[in-house]
């Protein structure tokens, strides 16, 4: 699948074999070594970093600027992406209209968005945050960048880990009131490495001051002093969103009772912030879990996996020594391929248009073809 779509052009399909050799490293070493959350941070990171080298550089050549215009707008010129979905559902279902100017089937417009948006959060759920979002691999990589934490967690307030449902309800009622997606306009940190209104007057400027604040402390800074994913984490309500639709797909991250000694190792890894002492004292991940399997990676007794809602976590085999049948139907292989495999596809003409585009930065001094 992944080199099937380039059959037709040369150098993509050269790149995706590139990246289809990363990929298949990656998952073998994945699965070889059990680090769940090192090796996809590896490929969420990769992905985030693609998606903004090909995005600025393809609106640069297909409109001929980054910065939107009104007649962008009007001509219903502007890709869509998913952190606007919460936002265009009721005007949707009441007024059957849509209030972000896309086009409804362009290749980047909203039915293709939307189908998925779905079925990713099928195939992924809240997993979505951590395998298949092309912008939480920024926040990712950044948290990650430094070698120590500069910011100690130990005081810190893990109520605030619900503040993104209480925007997410914000911006859904604000959206729906003003007919417009007011947190693209107003609050997306990524439009400082996407696209953004073409900042004209002080309005426009005030905006592109705020998105750009708002990169830099949290996705940037805060997640290099904290090594969290702070952003993802208390900030973005399509992730608070993500966590409630995303309950549809049936895997779960679960701390076994009977391998669990309450060592409390798990709180401080935890890059969303979903594990607290209150939620480890019921053995519980909060609903807020990305599934990114760091916990799995550093408890000593191995007590937190994977999953299938409704199966009791004995009825899980957990030897790696068993039937090779046994370790493929097991809910942790099951989940991590799954996830790999529509990260993988998903993530492919991104990636690999990136790694083009700086074999052409190398070549001319330019991303731009
Ligand atoms: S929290 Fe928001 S930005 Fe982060 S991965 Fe999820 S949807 Fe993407
Ligand atoms: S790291 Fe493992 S043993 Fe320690 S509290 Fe977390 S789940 Fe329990
Ligand atoms: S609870 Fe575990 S799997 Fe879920 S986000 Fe935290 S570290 Fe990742």
């Amino acid at each position: 699948m992944l080199l099937g779509g380039n059959a037709n052009n040369p150098r993509m399909l050269a790149a995706s074999g590139v990246y289809l050799i990363f990929l298949t490293t990656l998952t073998y070493l994945l699965f070889r070594t059990g680090r769940i959350a090192r090796y996809r941070s590896i490929f969420f990171s990769t992905f985030a970093i693609g998606f903004v080298i090909t995005f600025i550089p393809m609106m640069l050549e297909t409109r001929g600027n980054i910065g939107l215009t009104a007649q962008d707008m009007a001509n219903l010129d502007v890709p869509l992406c998913h952190l606007t979905i919460p936002m265009l559902l009721i005007p949707g279902a009441v007024y059957g209209v849509l209030i972000f100017p896309t086009r409804l089937f362009s290749e980047l417009g909203f039915f293709p968005m939307l189908f998925l948006w779905l079925g990713a959060t099928i195939v992924l759920g809240k997993g979505w945050c951590s395998w298949g979002c092309f912008y939480g691999g920024l926040d990712e990589f950044f948290s990650k960048l430094s070698p120590k934490r500069k910011i100690s967690s130990k005081k810190f307030n893990y109520t605030l880990r619900f503040f993104p449902f209480a925007l997410l309800l914000v911006i859904v009622i604000w959206a729906f009131l003003a007919l417009s997606p007011v947190y693209c306009t107003w609050l997306c940190p990524f439009k400082a490495v996407t696209e953004y209104v073409k900042p004209v007057d002080w309005l426009t400027w005030l905006q592109t001051g705020i998105f750009i604040t708002l990169f830099l402390g949290l996705v940037v800074a805060l997640p290099l002093l904290m090594k969290r994913r702070v952003q993802c984490g208390l900030f973005c309500p399509i992730g608070a969103f993500q966590s409630l639709v995303g309950l549809v797909n049936p895997y779960r991250v679960r701390i076994d009772r009977e391998k669990c000694n309450q060592c409390g190792a798990c709180i401080n890894q935890c890059p969303t912030f979903s594990i607290t002492k209150e939620t480890l004292a019921k053995y519980k991940v909060s609903i807020t879990c990305a599934r990114c399997g760091r916990c799995m990676e550093i408890c000593p007794r191995n007590a937190i996996q994977f999953s299938l809602v409704g199966v009791p976590l004995k009825a899980h085999a957990t030897s790696t020594s068993g039937s090779l049948f046994k370790e493929v139907i097991r809910a942790d292989t099951l989940f991590v391929f799954g996830a790999l495999l529509f990260g993988g596809i998903f993530s492919n003409g991104v990636v690999a248009g990136s790694l083009l585009r700086i074999i052409h930065l190398i070549q001319t001094g330019s991303f731009v073809y």
